[in-house]
């Protein structure tokens, strides 16, 4: 379902090679629950940008659902992040000057979906916020925006979903509430979630722990059971 090979990311900042990740290769199949664990600064989140298309790696290759995204133009690139790939962030990253309704029919608008509203209505439903359509995300508490913004990460059901410590701006109840619907859309839509999370009992819950330290894999094993 997702393969890299041989990944490496070097960045230059301040006139300095940084390397981000270094020779990552992994296999995830379909529908793994996998968290990712790892010091801040150890290249989470960029390879959950690899894997998304939103950024491309120095060398090696990223496979998809069997499309290699690496030496893909820009317009078949969106093309695969939006069939294939849904993403939630720490920080939402909702369009502001949008509702909640608008936000999540914006997928299905991209995709030409005629009934873009009806469907992003019945979503909003599914995560629990039909009453709050209409309100702008500035209106909406955290939790709400998060459900939201996985309202729209879901909505064209893709078979990638990628969360970048989605609960990290929330508090305890919220997350706990943004957590269970991930699973559930993850386990009722056979998609699958790659997670990165702070929560050692979280991560344990999944199917397998990678652990990344300094942009390497230094660990990659099923969960422990909570203790
Ligand atoms: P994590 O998500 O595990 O905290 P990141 O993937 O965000 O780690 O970042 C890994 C390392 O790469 C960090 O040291 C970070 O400062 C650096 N980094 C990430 N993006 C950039 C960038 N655009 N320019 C310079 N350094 C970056
Ligand atoms: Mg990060």
């Amino acid at each position: 379902m997702i393969a890299l090979r041989h990944v490496v990311m070097r960045l230059t900042a301040g006139g300095r090679a940084l390397t981000i990740l270094d020779d990552v290769t992994l296999d995830i199949p379909s529908k793994q629950f996998v968290a990712v664990v790892g010091p801040s600064g150890s290249g989470k989140s960029t390879l959950l940008g690899l894997i998304a298309g939103l950024d491309a790696p120095t060398s090696g290759t990223i496979t998809l659902d069997g499309v290699e995204l690496t030496g893909l133009g820009e317009d078949a690139l969106a093309a695969v992040r939006l069939d294939k790939v849904g993403v939630v962030f720490q920080s939402f990253h909702l369009v502001p000057t949008l509702t909640a309704l608008e936000n999540v029919a914006v997928p299905f608008e991209l995709a030409g979906d005629p009934d873009p509203f009806d469907r992003a209505l019945a979503l909003l439903d599914e995560v629990g916020l039909a009453d709050r359509a209409r309100h702008y995300p500035v209106q909406l508490s955290g939790g709400e925006q998060q459900r939201a913004a996985l309202a729209r990460a879901c909505a064209r059901r893709p078979p990638v979903l990628l969360a970048d410590e989605p609960t990290g701006n929330l508090d305890t109840a919220s997350g706990e509430q943004v957590i269970a619907l991930l699973r559930r859309l993850h386990r009722e839509r056979g998609s699958t979630l790659v997670l990165v999370t702070h929560d050692r009992a979280l991560a344990a819950s999944a199917d397998r722990v990678i652990t990344l330290r300094d942009g390497r894999v230094v660990g990659d094993t099923a969960a422990e059971p909570a203790r």
